[in-house]
């Protein structure tokens, strides 16, 4: 029988245990990420959310961006949510940061204003009754041609999917839902 995947969490800042309970509900193990040689072995990472500029920082100063583009490129599953989403898109349009351009979107930090810090919506889109917790979230403005967008809220991308990398601009780990992880696990390149 091929073993449980493992899946990488981004450990600088964010939610480690929640995505980590999601994963496990769907038989994956998850270990922490926090160095270029943590990606050696995992078969997929999550980019969880958190403070962007903060996760950017700490990606610069341990040398992970480089490393991050390199696992994406391989092929190997990426999901990225909220913050995790900023850090994928092509650009940032305010409050930049460096981002590891893996989505075909700008991001657009705390777009829903800064009054507004949480609220809950079910999306529109394939996947039925999707509710999506958001908290100070980004919006993925200009979609490039090979964005796929699952889910929208207001018309605006919330779920999208590019090759092997996935990102919700909502916390998915806070739901009991755990489809937006078997997005991630289902695109594990069979062993
Ligand atoms: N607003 C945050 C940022 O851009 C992201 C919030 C989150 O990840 N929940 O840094």
């Amino acid at each position: 029988m091929a073993r449980e995947p493992v899946v990488g969490i981004l450990a600088i800042q964010g939610d480690f245990e929640a995505h980590a309970s999601a994963l496990s509900r769907l038989g994956a193990r998850s270990v922490r990420v926090r160095r270029d040689r943590d990606l050696d072995a995992v078969d997929a990472i999550v980019l969880p959310g958190g403070e962007t500029t903060t996760i950017a920082k700490g990606l610069e100063r341990v040398g992970l961006y480089d490393a991050l583009e390199t696992f994406a490129r391989s092929g190997r599953p990426v999901l990225g949510t909220c913050a995790g989403a900023v850090l994928l898109a092509r650009e940032v349009e305010n409050h930049p940061v460096r981002s590891l351009g893996l989505i075909d979107a700008v991001a657009v930090r705390n777009a829903y204003g800064s009054q507004v810090d949480s609220f809950s919506v079910t999306a529109d889109g394939e996947l039925e009754n999707l509710r999506c917790i958001f908290i100070r979230a980004p919006q993925l403005r200009r979609p490039g041609p090979d964005l796929e967008v699952l889910a929208r809220v207001d018309g605006w991308p919330v779920l999208v999917r590019q090759k092997n990398v996935v990102a919700a601009t909502f916390h998915p780990e806070l739901t009991d839902d755990t489809r937006v992880h078997s997005l991630l696990l289902d695109s594990i390149p069979a062993r």
